[in-house]
């Protein structure tokens, strides 16, 4: 299903052009247009789901599936050091384009963006992260 309003859906249907590395029944990888290292690229499923909270769990995993051959022919290929996975959700998660995808970003030792995904850490009181732990509980 498209969305007419999606970059990433005009990008699937080829109304926008692209780099595409991959391409198969469910998805395109296409390099990021504003990348943070050499390589970055993204996984776009090519039925259009906002989020997280939207992806089936079935094109969940095939995307997960997806990624790690992705991560291994990626760094054979420009010999990365390292490789993030990113998935971000919502606008305050620094989610931008509101069509699902997977960043796959190669990592270098000494690159220019090294601090990406750098952050600080938070204090939580013991008690606090005692709460949060018996409200995050969920049955296997
Ligand atoms: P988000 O911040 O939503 O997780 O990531 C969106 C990503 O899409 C950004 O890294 C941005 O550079 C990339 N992007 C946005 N518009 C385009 C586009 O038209 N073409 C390509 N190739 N990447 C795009
Ligand atoms: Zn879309």
């Amino acid at each position: 299903m498209k969305d007419d309003n999606c970059i990433f859906c005009k990008i699937i249907a080829g109304e926008i052009p692209s780099r595409t590395i991959y391409e198969d029944q469910d998805f395109k990888v296409i390099l990021d247009a504003s990348p943070a290292s050499k390589g970055h690229a993204l996984i776009l499923p090519k039925e259009h789901c906002a989020n997280i909270y939207e992806i089936s769990e079935e094109l969940l995993a095939k995307a997960a599936k997806l990624a790690k051959k992705l991560a291994a022919h990626m760094t054979a290929v420009l010999g990365c050091d390292g490789f993030n996975l990113l998935q971000n959700n919502g606008e305050v998660a620094g989610q931008t384009v509101f069509h699902f995808h997977m960043h796959l970003i190669p990592r270098y030792k000494g690159m220019k963006n090294s601090d990406l995904l750098n952050w600080t850490h938070e204090d939580f009181a013991a008690e606090e992260q005692d709460d949060i732990c018996q409200k995050l509980k969920l049955e296997a």
